[in-house]
Formats: structure tokens, sequence, C-alpha cells
């Protein structure tokens, strides 16, 4: 008499371990849908709007490095970057000779080749060269000199929405297959516990009702 009743001890403890692994799983796919959601439905505004007008973004202080655009443009979107690839060196002198504006325009340049079919690309290509090879950036009052490698990623957006789309819709469609399943295979609508030879009417593992098959 003195020990509990090990049987249901155990089975409390089971129970009791399993609904927060059960409620964390669902929080966290409601999380997913919540973030992927919008950006889908970005994704289609801008898809859209790309036919309309080209959408350009870059960071402000686009005169120096790292540089970042985006570009978005007759269903594509267009990333681009670009880095020192060498020791960066300062030359007072030439800016002079080069002059302000000159020198703006050197990085005024944009991610998207936009005269090229849509599709995926990825392309990699030394900008701004002088005639030893060095690229130029920089101020009124200066130039800086350096070799500068601009990476350009181009994506379809049909690509990014089916993406973004996937887990959503996945999500969506989930419930009603795994019921359909479960209503072939004889097993309870709430759990999926067979329920073959069952007439109690009342599904043992989880106690919902068994609807006549
Ligand atoms: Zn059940």
């Amino acid at each position: 008499m003195g020990h509990p009743p090990y049987g249901s001890k155990l089975q409390f403890i089971e129970s009791d371990s399993r609904m927060p692994r059960f409620a964390i799983t669902q929080m966290v796919r409601k999380v997913i849908i919540v973030i992927l959601l919008p950006a889908t439905i970005a994704t289609l505004v801008l898809w859209v709007g790309s036919y309309w007008n080209t959408i350009l973004w870059r960071n402000k202080h686009h005169t120096q490095l790292p540089n970042f655009s985006v570009v978005f443009d007759k269903g594509i979107c267009s990333f681009a970057w670009s880095r020192h690839v060498d020791k960066v060196t300062c030359d007072t002198v030439r800016s002079r000779v080069l002059g302000s504006f000159k020198v703006y325009t050197l990085l005024s340049r944009e991610a998207a080749f936009l005269d090229e079919p849509a599709g995926f690309r990825i392309r990699r290509e030394k900008l701004f060269f002088d005639e030893n090879g060095r690229a130029h950036w920089g101020g009124l009052n200066f130039v800086w000199l350096s070799n500068v490698e601009q990476t350009n990623v181009t994506i379809p957006f049909w690509f990014l929405f089916a993406l973004f789309l996937i887990y959503p819709g996945l999500a969506f469609i989930r419930g009603p297959l795994r019921r359909r399943r479960r209503r072939r295979r004889g097993q309870c609508m709430l759990c999926g516990y067979n329920l073959t030879s069952n007439t109690s009417g009342v599904c043992p593992e989880c106690g919902q009702k068994v609807s006549a098959p």
C-alpha cells in the first residue's frame, strides 16, 4: 500500500512532457508562417511592381565601400555588392586632376544588367579601372585607389515567390490531407489511433467520439 501506482504516475509524466514540446512545435510553425506570408505577399507586390516601374535601392554612402545595391526590374531581382580586393591607398594629387564630379560618377553604377534575359545569374567583375588597372572613388579632395570587385546576383521573382510560398502552402493543405488519410485508414480523426474493430464509439487514446464509417 505504501507504493504509489507506478503505471498511472508514468502515464502522467509522459503526457505532461509531451504537451509542451507539441506546443513549441506549433508555435514555431506559426511564427514561420507569420514571417513567410507577408514576405510572399511583398514579393508578389514587388514582382508586379517591377513591370510597372524599375525600383532601385542602394546604400546611402555609395561612394564608400562596401557598396550595396538592389534593383527590381521586369520580373527580376538583382543584388550587387562591391568590395576591395587589395590594399587601399589614398591619392590626394590625382583627385585634383579628376575632379569630384568625375570621381563620384565612377561609383554610381547600379546592380542589374537589364539588357540581359531574366534568369539566375551570379557574376563577378572588376570595376572602375584606371590606366594602371586600379579603381577610384572618393570625395572632393582625395581619391582612394584600389581594385574593386563587384558581385552581381540576379534571381527571378517567380523563384522567390515559390520559395516563400512552399511552407505556408504545405501548412495550408496538410490538415485536410491528414484528415483524408486518417478517414481512409480507419484512424481516429484527432490523434491518429488505429480504430479497427473498435465498437465503443470513443477513441481509447484521446477520448474523441468516433463517427460511424
Ligand atoms: Zn483519438
